[in-house]
């Protein structure tokens, strides 16, 4: 395997369309991928640990990390804050490893207007709206008013696949696992990437 400069992985995901599932997949899969782990404000849901799914803050705590400028994004989602810091980046860059952030459409803009990092965008697609429906439903983690929200959400985001770099359509678990893994190898591979190997 080459040596490669570490880079950013933004995953962006209708919610329920599997992307935790694949995320988690491709760290046990790929060694030197860390995950970038978030602020927000949200109530931590059944099983989550503070941490390690999410830093769990309260607004005040939000707003004041985001008036010191520590998040390179942040962003208002179903109703609560959530933001990525540049420690939560920096601190696995500088270990080596290529970093995964699982945030939504506003934040990848925010990002790429940020332009301080070196980022491969990646939305991956729900096969229909039927079965995102269905499949919310199935996880039973919501209200079912929360449900509508996010389904609305869903239909929104979806316009903005076309911004990301790469779509990838989770029909299936292990075709979208495998495309994901060939879109990671294929950057990782980037001459960009790779130019100290040459000199
Ligand atoms: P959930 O509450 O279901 O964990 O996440 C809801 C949404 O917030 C998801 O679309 C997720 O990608 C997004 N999200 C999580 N962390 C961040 C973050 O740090 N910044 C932004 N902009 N969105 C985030």
């Amino acid at each position: 395997m080459s040596k490669h400069k570490p880079f950013l992985l933004v995953f962006s995901a209708p919610s329920g369309c599997g992307k935790t599932t694949l995320l988690n997949k491709l760290r046990e899969k790929f060694p030197g991928i860390g995950f970038s782990v978030s602020h927000t404000t949200r109530p931590r849901r059944r099983g989550e640990v503070d941490g390690v799914d999410y830093h769990f803050v309260d607004q005040d705590k939000f707003k004041q990390m985001r008036d010191a400028g520590l998040f390179v994004e942040s962003a208002t989602v179903h109703l609560n804050s959530y933001g990525t810091t540049f420690a939560a980046i920096d601190t696995l860059l500088a270990a080596g490893n290529d970093v995964i952030l699982d945030i939504d459409v506003q934040g990848m803009r925010r990002l790429q207007a940020a332009n301080h990092y070196d980022f491969v965008s990646i939305f991956i697609m729900p096969p229909g709206l039927d079965e995102l429906s269905s499949r919310l439903r199935l996880r039973d983690t919501d209200s079912e008013q929360v449900i509508k929200q996010r389904l609305a959400n869903a239909v929104a985001e979806i316009k903005a696949a076309p911004l990301y770099d790469y779509n990838v359509v989770n029909d299936d678990l292990e075709n979208a696992f495998t495309e994901l893994s060939a879109i990671i190898t294929a950057e990782r591979l980037r001459t960009s990437r790779n130019i100290e190997n040459f000199s």
